[in-house]
């Protein structure tokens, strides 16, 4: 039975419009500006807006938000599509604010000969004095009462080309003394000599998101236009635009943004550590981007409860990284197949092994369906244990191997210790054991023993480079850098540690697709730098960890 959950606030909103018939069916959006790649925020914000639109058997568009084309490029417009269809959502129609620059432009005209809008000679720093401060009142541009006639006729300059790139801008013609300060005439186009990513060199000047946003909402009848907590000082200006143009009601409704513990999500400050070659790409394991942990091995499934699991809310909070991780090991303890790889190696001999036999065991490839797939693991008389797994001073909690001691090698027999062999620095090279042929399982009676322990096969093992990585930053807060201090200085030196494994063979013909577990150790998954020679694996999350969720 599906657990009850209570309404969450937009929840509750989408069933009363829906109940009153203000709208009769949901239409939201997703409006990424195509300046970056998409991150774990992002995928938050996917979740609410699909989420909800599937929930009430609606739509969501995809939109970008594609009006700075200093900054956009195609690259990132492929990019955030290929990650929307990975999380296992999609869009009804692909939209370009863009593809409404010809409307927003006939609106503005319109405004203008209403007497709402005026053309502005102030430099930049000129327009930010005048607007004045939240205690006193703006002080009105010297350009403010220009007729209508001479704005039009120096609007449709500014768009045929004649002015330079911050010679002129349009202004709304508002309240320069609104205790709102997004109503001091805010500026609805700036020039800018830019080749757009589609429109090319059709426009110099270009709209301005807030004279943008719900215009183009409006256009696609979006009926929830969810954002982010920073945007409802916006919203009075949103409404202001459709009000005045008179034009289809949109809402905008706004929920807190997602802050993890340890990690950065501003999209400039992950494109510096790209540039910079901080990080091998947007996609480097290490990144907060959805490409990065796609190819650290999160899953979408995971990255879906995770959302579902922080739920939506109204205040700014900061969730625990850890908690992320937790999904990741939840999902993939459910469905990742299991392999054994040894990663620092202890040589383990049986002497009473006949010299050269090999014996294949079928393992399951996940022990939550023994009776599922399975793989074929070869046993023989040379095998590979990690070092940490022996101990020659062992204190009795240690339920490994130990002189004289006994372990069950998994899913085969169990050994004893006979010897320990040592080099001339008396560092342990090897161990030289024997097995109890009559612990095989399934051979007779189960004899339990405490410990179990992976191994490979020595003559069969395939070689790994493993990358195992870890948090990029050091500090919790990364909201809260101290001033003086700049955030690159808390990257994690040990954020990524390459090291070698040995790995049962069958691991290199896994066809899962996500992560694997290597048991008893971590889950990772093999990296596109792979080839057949050379198997590179990143490591997704290690196996426990102490942290449950409350
Ligand atoms: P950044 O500040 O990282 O550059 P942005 O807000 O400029 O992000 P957009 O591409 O404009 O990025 O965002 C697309 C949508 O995703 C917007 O609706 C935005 O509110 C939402 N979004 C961005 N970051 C987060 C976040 N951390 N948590 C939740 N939603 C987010
Ligand atoms: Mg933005």
């Amino acid at each position: 039975m599906e657990e009850e959950r209570k309404l969450n606030f937009l929840e509750e909103i989408i069933e009363d419009d829906l109940k009153s018939g203000r709208v009769k069916s949901i239409l939201t959006r997703f409006p990424p500006e195509p300046n970056g790649y998409l991150h774990l925020g992002h995928a938050k914000s996917l979740c609410i807006n699909f989420g909800l639109a599937m929930k009430y058997g609606g739509k969501t568009n995809l939109r970008y938000d594609d009006t700075n084309p200093v900054k956009e490029d195609t690259e990132y417009v492929d990019a955030i599509k290929e990650d929307i269809q990975w999380l296992g959502f999609q869009w009804d129609k692909e939209l370009y604010a863009s593809d409404y620059f010809d409307q927003l432009y006939i609106w503005a005209e319109q405004l203008i000969e209403r007497g709402l809008a005026y053309v502005d000679d102030q430099s930049q720093e000129e327009i930010s004095k005048g607007r004045g401060t939240v205690e006193t009142p703006g002080t009105p541009s010297p350009w403010r009462d220009r007729s209508p006639e001479e704005n039009l006729r120096l609007f449709r300059e500014m768009r045929d080309g004649k002015y330079a790139d911050g010679a002129k801008v349009l202004r709304a013609k508002i309240d320069m003394a609104h205790p709102n300060m997004f109503f001091r005439d805010p500026i609805l186009y700036r020039i800018k000599h830019a080749s757009h990513h589609r429109t090319g060199d059709k426009w110099c000047i270009y709209p301005m998101y807030d004279y943008t946003h719900g215009q183009c909402d409006s256009i696609e009848h979006i009926t929830h236009s969810i954002c982010t907590l920073e945007f409802d000082v916006h919203r009075p200006l949103y409404d202001w635009f459709i009000q005045t143009l008179g034009i289809f009601p949109s809402h905008q409704y706004e929920f807190a943004r997602l802050n993890l513990t340890y990690t950065l999500m501003s999209k400039r400050k992950l494109l510096e550590l790209v540039q910079k070659g901080l990080v091998s790409g947007w996609d480097d394991p290490r990144m907060p981007t959805l490409c990065g942990v796609r190819r650290r091995g999160y899953t979408a499934e995971a990255l879906k409860m995770f959302c579902d699991k922080i739920g939506v809310s109204k205040r700014d909070q900061m969730m625990d990284i850890q908690l992320l991780e937790w999904c990741v090991r939840q999902d993939l303890n459910a469905r990742s197949n299991r392999y054994m790889v040894v990663q620092d190696p202890l040589k383990l001999t049986i002497t009473n092994w006949p010299a050269g036999q090999v014996e294949w065991f079928d393992c399951p490839l996940n022990p939550a369906e023994p009776e599922g797939a399975s793989r074929k693991v070869p046993f023989t008389g040379e095998l590979w244990i990690e070092r940490a797994d022996f101990m020659e001073d062992a204190p009795k909690k240690f339920f490994r191997l130990r002189p004289g001691g006994e372990v069950r090698l998994k899913y085969t027999y169990i050994i004893q210790c006979d010897e320990v062999v040592k080099d001339a620095e008396g560092n342990i090279v090897e161990l030289k054991c024997s097995y109890d042929p009559a612990s095989k399982p399934g051979a007779g009676e189960w004899r339990s023993v405490k410990g179990t322990i992976h191994w490979v096969s020595r003559p069969h093992a395939k070689e790994l480079e493993l990358r195992n990585y870890d948090r990029l930053f050091t500090l919790a807060d990364m909201g809260a850098v101290p001033e003086g201090h700049d955030y690159k200085e808390y990257l994690n030196p040990d954020s990524l540690v390459v090291a070698r494994g040995l790995a049962e063979p069958a691991l290199l013909d896994d066809a899962s697709g996500i992560a694997v577990q290597f048991e008893r150790t971590a889950y990772y998954i093999k990296d596109k730098d792979s080839s057949a020679e050379h198997p590179v694996f990143n490591r997704t999350a290690s196996l426990k960890d102490s942290y449950k969720p409350e």
